[in-house]
């Protein structure tokens, strides 16, 4: 499938002012480059065992903890490795049992497949829907562990997060994959009981760590398991992790440009107004994608439950007759980037971020591009 790209100039005065739409590694703003830059000769390069780094990495806990008005008992807690090893963390040292995972795309699934390769657990219950749907938990008294994805990135679906009617945290924790969603989403803290992410998406730094905020629950389970003589690799063992937290450190050395990066987006977010005015950058950015969709000819959002449809993520179909792949191509030629779909969910459409730093104006020019594009197309 090496068809050329089609050589269509999208006018200057269309374009949006940065073109970076993808889902992550997602649009850094030129803002945070610039401090990292300016900081970057006294921090970067300096041992994270000393206070300059201890105080990026407490300024990254505490705003976070602001960020999302976490309840009495709740903690920052972070580690190396991303999203991708915290499934493996969660393995050894929350899950007790038994889990239950509700899997509606990619990342959701990903988790459970960990879960379910893990020799001693029991095998974890999977409750799937349709690509553009999220299913609901089903309260269990034989599950410990019930895992939620707050937004899908490969199908641009959101769920709200309500612990599972008649559970309480003494017996089941509510596990929550906010990887794409942190910072771009409202949610009830008290609902969860560990919210993990990385900070490559709405938190506009890099990628490779993982952040989590937890519950005293949580943290009662992560001791529990780590005293029960389960055997735990020491770099993905929670009690390390919290340890290390505490003191504002890492067992092993992390990233300071995406500490610091994070840092600038996360005090960035609670200078203007916290996670509601984050989330309402979101909101207009979703306002102007799916009611362009809504209203043209050639494009109708994915998700057809509005309540469903992501503010971070938006997937967009395009008729048949018009390549997603060469639309995105083209755009791409034309500096507007990271468009394309999902791979694996295999349609016909785009998929763009509408993560925080992205400015909602420039979402309405990505509209202008590809209606120019399309119609050049055809
Ligand atoms: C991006 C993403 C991941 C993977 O994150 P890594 O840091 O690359 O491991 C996991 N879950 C969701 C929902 C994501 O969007």
């Amino acid at each position: 499938m090496t068809t050329s790209i089609p050589k269509i100039t999208i006018p200057a005065d269309l374009l949006p002012n940065d073109g970076r739409f993808g889902c992550g590694p997602s649009k850094v703003r030129p803002e945070a480059v610039a401090a990292l830059a300016s900081a970057g000769l006294d921090y970067l390069g300096t041992s994270h065992r000393q206070e300059p780094v201890k105080l990026m990495v407490s300024r990254l806990r505490n705003g976070l903890a602001e960020l999302f008005a976490l309840p009495d008992g709740y903690e920052i807690m972070l580690g190396n490795g991303g999203s991708t090893v915290f499934w493996d963390i969660a393995t050894f040292g929350l899950i007790d049992r038994r889990s239950q995972h509700l899997t509606f795309g990619e990342f959701s699934s990903k988790f459970a497949q960990a879960a379910a390769a893990t020799p001693f657990l029991d095998d974890p219950v999977v409750i799937k829907s349709e690509p553009g749907t999220h299913p609901e938990a089903i309260p269990d008294s034989a599950i410990d562990v019930y895992a939620f994805t707050h937004n899908e990135t490969s199908t641009g679906v959101a769920m709200p997060l309500v612990r599972p009617a008649g559970t309480s945290a003494d017996e089941s924790l509510v596990l929550v994959d906010a990887t794409s969603a942190a910072g771009g989403l409202r949610f009830d803290a008290a609902q969860t009981d560990v919210y993990y992410f990385a900070p490559q998406k709405c938190f506009a730094s890099d990628g490779g760590l993982w952040l989590a905020a937890v519950s005293p629950a949580a943290i009662e389970r992560i001791q529990r398991i780590g005293a029960s003589g389960r055997w735990i690799p020491e770099s993905l063992n929670l009690v390390t992790a919290l340890d290390n937290s505490r003191k504002d450190q890492t067992y092993n050395t992390p990233a300071l440009a995406t500490v610091f990066l994070a840092v600038q987006q996360v005090e960035w977010f609670n200078d203007n107004g916290g996670l509601h005015w984050a989330a309402s950058r979101c909101d207009r950015s979703a306002e102007i994608i799916y009611s362009w969709a809504e209203a043209s000819s050639y494009a109708t959002p994915f998700v057809t439950d509005e309540a469903k449809r992501s503010h971070v993520v938006a997937t967009i179909d395009l008729d048949d007759s018009i390549d997603a792949n060469t639309v995105s191509a083209v755009l791409r030629a034309n500096g507007v980037v990271d468009t394309d779909s999902y791979r694996k969910l295999g349609r016909n459409q785009i998929r763009v971020a509408l993560f925080p730093a992205i400015d909602p104006e420039d979402v309405a020019a990505l509209t202008k591009c590809v209606d120019h594009v399309v119609a050049q197309l055809s």
